[in-house]
């Protein structure tokens, strides 16, 4: 499934690929909520567009997906542009790794096309984030998604660090200290089993 719908929301799966392998990752389900979000072959930005049609009653377009979206950064550009000819808002949720997926410059290349960015913390210092999340950049990862937030402010209009709310006292209040320090703002949400 490409694309699926969730109260007013429509929410575009890009790719599986991703450069975590976190503990919690739904990916070793077949299904999302009753969605199956496997992907045979990645889908084309035309594919997507044509997919979306007038987005009737949506309020935010939003890529996840299965695995990162920064993956399919090709894709997320002209789909994005897409969605702002039709008065519509963009929003990506990411792993925040994109520096050590592409190196240096992707916050400028979003500037204009996406309207939020909400990058998972999942934890609140590089050992525990790694110990989770097993990127395949190490706990650099954690370091390299602080900084990429902080430069994302300069280029896009929403910036957000999420982490989950179970994750235990000491880290949300480290989580809201990185908050204050970067400027970004912290979103603390339930964990969805
Ligand atoms: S960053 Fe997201 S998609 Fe990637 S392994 Fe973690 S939960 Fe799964």
């Amino acid at each position: 499934m490409i694309t699926y719908r969730m109260k007013d929301k429509i929410y575009i799966n890009l790719t599986n690929r991703c450069s975590n392998a976190c503990d919690f990752c739904v990916r070793i389900n077949d299904t999302y909520s009753e969605y199956n979000l496997w992907l045979e072959r990645e889908p084309t930005a035309e594919e997507v567009i044509a997919e979306l049609g007038e987005m009737k009653d949506a309020s935010e377009i939003v890529f996840c997906g299965y695995g990162e979206p920064l993956y399919r950064l090709d894709a997320i550009l002209p789909i994005s542009e897409y969605v702002h000819s039709k008065g519509k808002k963009t929003r990506i949720n990411t792993n925040g790794q994109a520096k050590g997926i592409y190196g240096e410059g992707v916050p400028q290349m979003l500037a204009g096309y996406i309207d939020t960015i909400s990058i998972s913390l999942n934890a609140a210092d590089a050992q525990s984030y790694q110990a989770v999340c097993h990127s395949q950049f190490g706990e650099q990862a954690f370091y390299d998604l602080i900084e990429f937030g902080k430069e994302c402010k300069k280029y896009i209009p929403r910036v957000i660090f999420s982490i989950v709310d179970v994750v235990g006292e000491e880290q949300i209040e480290k989580a809201k200290q990185i908050a204050q320090e970067t400027g970004v703002e912290l979103r603390i949400r339930p964990y969805i089993k």
